[in-house]
């Protein structure tokens, strides 16, 4: 199943919900990175948080979250753009703890001390940024307790990744429930049972649930309205002209430097693991740029 997301709105009642499913973008990141299990759940669950924070923006809006903590992967981050496109990384992919409850330790692995950072870049001069404690370190409760306390819409989170005996991602996906003033009190309360009632969200998607079927089963009886579904994949927007760029602002004598100490520059793309490589005739080339007289 492709990945995607859909995003509806209850029709009586001041609720919007999105619900994703992520697996192919979470093992496609764990390739990448090369993440051992327990690492695995955590960067998949902060790569959907992500996904589902996105798909609130506008056209060209980018949403950046982030854990900072004194925990075993010392930090997690994913970004995500309002068209689907997601990537991320953490600092320690070999993290793999032993399991607790018979679920993955993401809470251990994240570690409950640090910060949890959302910075969205909304194509203003400046990123709008917001920072909690870590809560309980498990990404969907920081999430919404972000959402509810930070910027104060009550809003509900479920994030699941199963990691199968061999390492790979089985499942991956989520939902967020957000309510609005004036806030219709019933229909919280219906949907607050429901979904501690749910069960495990890799339950549901292993069974083969859609995203669709995540939001039938929490809204049941209330009446929505499905406003759109969109892809999501793992995409990264780093290239070589951006590496060239990168070098480009070091200036001339560090682009020197590289040609005299290494015959080249090897950069890699902390966010998707990709190498790029320049020969020495394309560091002498940046210089030429470098020497030219700019019009
Ligand atoms: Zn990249």
């Amino acid at each position: 199943m492709k990945d995607y997301l859909v995003r509806i709105i209850a029709k009586d009642a001041n609720v919007r919900a999105l619900a994703c499913v992520s697996t192919s973008l979470v093992e496609e990141a764990r390739r990448r990175h090369g993440t051992m299990p327990t690492a695995t759940a955590a960067l998949g669950r902060v790569l959907t948080a992500a996904a589902l924070m996105g798909a609130l923006l506008k056209t060209r809006q980018r949403v950046v979250i982030r854990f900072d903590s004194e925990g075993p992967l010392r930090k997690v981050i994913a970004e995500a753009t309002s068209n689907g496109e997601v990537r991320g990384y953490t600092a320690e992919p070999l993290v793999n703890l032993p399991s607790k409850n018979g679920k993955l330790d993401v809470s251990g692995a994240i570690g409950r001390s640090g910060t949890f950072t959302v910075i969205k870049d909304l194509g203003l001069k400046e990123p709008y940024t917001g920072v909690v404690k870590i809560y309980t370190g498990e990404v969907a409760e920081d999430m919404a307790y972000y959402l509810t306390e930070s910027e104060q819409i009550p809003s509900a989170v479920g994030l699941g990744v199963y990691v199968e005996p061999d390492g790979s991602v089985g499942v991956a996906g989520g939902f967020l429930i957000q309510s609005f003033p004036p806030q219709d009190d019933q229909t919280i309360e219906k949907l607050i049972n429901r979904i501690n009632a749910l069960p495990a969200i890799t339950d549901l998607l292993r069974q083969g649930k859609k995203p669709e079927d995540l939001i039938s089963l929490i809204f049941a009886d209330i009446p929505f309205e499905l406003l759109e579904r969109r892809d999501l994949t793992f995409k990264c927007s780093c290239s070589k002209e951006r590496v060239e760029q990168a070098l480009l602002s070091l200036g001339k004598e560090e682009v020197e430097k590289l040609i005299r100490e290494q015959g080249g520059a090897e950069a890699k793309c902390e966010f998707c693991h990709e190498r790029y490589y320049l020969t020495k005739s394309e560091l002498e080339q940046l210089i030429e740029e470098l020497e030219a007289p700019r019009h």
